[in-house]
C-alpha cells in the first residue's frame, strides 16, 4: 500500500521542472506529459515488466500501477487551480478540467505547509474519508 501510495505522488515530480526554467505550461511542464494517459501507461507497464524481477504478477501490476498513475490526473482535473491537465499527451497538448472543480488546489513546494495548504489538506481528507475508512477497515480472509 506504501509503493502505491508513494507511486501515485510520482506526476507530480514535475515540479522539479520549475527550478529548472520549465514553464507550467509546457509539454513537460506541471501537469504536462507525466499527467497523460500514455504516460501512465508506458510508466505503469514498465512497472509491470520490472515487478517481474520480484515475481509480482505483470499484468496486474502494471494495469494497478497505471491505474494509480491515471488516477492522479484525473483528480487534478478535479482541481480548481492551474492550467489543467494534458491527458492526450503526446497527441494533444490541450489541458483538461473535469465539468466540475470539486477539489481546491494545494499550494506547491513549501507554500503546501502554510495554512492554506493544511487547509487544502483538510478538505482532501475529508473529500476521501469514505475511501480510506474502506482502505483500513478490518477484513477476514475467506478460505
Ligand atoms: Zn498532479
Amino acid at each position: 500500500m506504501m509503493l502505491w501510495s508513494g507511486l501515485s505522488f510520482l506526476p507530480d515530480a514535475d515540479v522539479v521542472g520549475f527550478a529548472l526554467g520549465v514553464a507550467y505550461g509546457d509539454p513537460w511542464g506541471h501537469r504536462g506529459a507525466t499527467h497523460s494517459i500514455a504516460f501512465s501507461v508506458g510508466l505503469g507497464v514498465s512497472i509491470g515488466l520490472f515487478g517481474a524481477v520480484a515475481r509480482w504478477p505483470v499484468v496486474r501490476t502494471a494495469v494497478t500501477a497505471s491505474l494509480v498513475l491515471v488516477s492522479h490526473a484525473l483528480l487534478d482535473t478535479l482541481t480548481d487551480g492551474g492550467l489543467g491537465c494534458a491527458l492526450l499527451w503526446p497527441f494533444d497538448l490541450t489541458r483538461y478540467f473535469a465539468p466540475w472543480q470539486l477539489i481546491p488546489v494545494a499550494p506547491i513546494g513549501p507554500w503546501f505547509f502554510s495554512a492554506r495548504g493544511m487547509q487544502v489538506a483538510l478538505t482532501e481528507i475529508m473529500l476521501f474519508a469514505p475511501l480510506l475508512l474502506y482502505a483500513l477497515w478490518p477484513r477476514t480472509r475467506r478460505i
